[in-house]
Parts: structure tokens; C-alpha cells; sequence
């Protein structure tokens, strides 16, 4: 088992609309969706520039995981996200290893995608999301 390419990065913003023109700019492309994900308290935009994924989080409340980071980092590099075929058995080799898995279960996320997130503590403080496409069988 081990983790495979990083399926997207995660860059925290302040403003969405401000940031997805800025990124329109530096990618020259736009974005190609928009999601909420209530669970997180977020609004995601995610883009694609060639074959990488970066997706933008905004925070929808202040009690959002985002606005917390915000206040602590301001904007910026958010989490590392890295595909894995199988979500389960990556949390189990991870634990093993040592890192805190902090969605055990894991939980829906954007974009199709099952997740968990590594603690930024126990993975070098790089927080690490691990993904496993959902409509992948
Ligand atoms: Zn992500």
C-alpha cells in the first residue's frame, strides 16, 4: 500500500470571488466548479491547470476550519491531497505507522471524493488529505 499522486492542492482565501479571478489570471483558465460542503464549512472552486487540481477554500461561518486558519496562517497553501485506491486500508497502514488520522471513519468530501485528513502534527506540519475517488469502483 502507499499513497498515490497528489490528486489536488488546497490553497485557503479570504475573499472566493477575488481569488478565483486571481487564479483565473495565473492559470489562464477558469474554474470549473463550485461546491459547499457544509460538513467543513466550506465553498470550494476548483481548477484545472493541465493535469493538476488546485481547489480554493473559502470559509462559510467563523467557526470554519478554514477562518481558523486564516486568522493563525492568513492565505495560502492549505493541505497536500493524495489519491488512494483504498481509503480504509491507507488509514489502517497510516495509523500503524504512527500518524493521527483525524476522519476515521472517513467522511464525503468535495468533488466525489471519500477523505480523511492526516494531523498536520504527526505529518511534518504538512496537513495531508487522502482521497479515494468515489465513482472509481
Ligand atoms: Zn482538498
Amino acid at each position: 500500500m502507499a499513497l498515490g499522486k497528489i490528486e489536488h492542492l488546497g490553497i485557503a482565501v479570504a475573499d472566493l470571488e477575488a481569488s478565483e479571478i486571481l487564479f483565473q489570471k495565473l492559470l489562464g483558465t477558469a474554474p470549473y466548479k463550485r461546491e459547499r460542503v457544509d460538513s467543513e464549512g466550506v465553498e470550494t472552486s476548483f481548477f484545472l491547470a493541465g493535469p493538476n487540481k488546485i481547489e480554493l477554500l473559502a470559509a462559510t461561518h467563523p467557526n470554519s476550519p478554514i477562518q481558523h486558519f486564516l486568522e493563525k496562517n492568513g492565505e495560502g497553501i492549505h493541505h497536500v491531497a493524495f489519491q488512494v485506491d483504498n481509503l480504509q486500508e491507507e488509514i489502517q497502514r497510516l495509523k500503524n505507522e504512527g500518524f493521527i488520522v483525524l476522519n476515521d471513519p472517513p467522511k464525503p468530501g468535495a468533488d466525489g471524493k471519500l477523505i480523511a485528513f492526516l494531523h498536520p502534527k504527526t505529518s511534518g506540519r504538512v496537513l495531508v488529505e487522502l482521497c479515494q475517488d468515489l465513482s472509481q469502483p
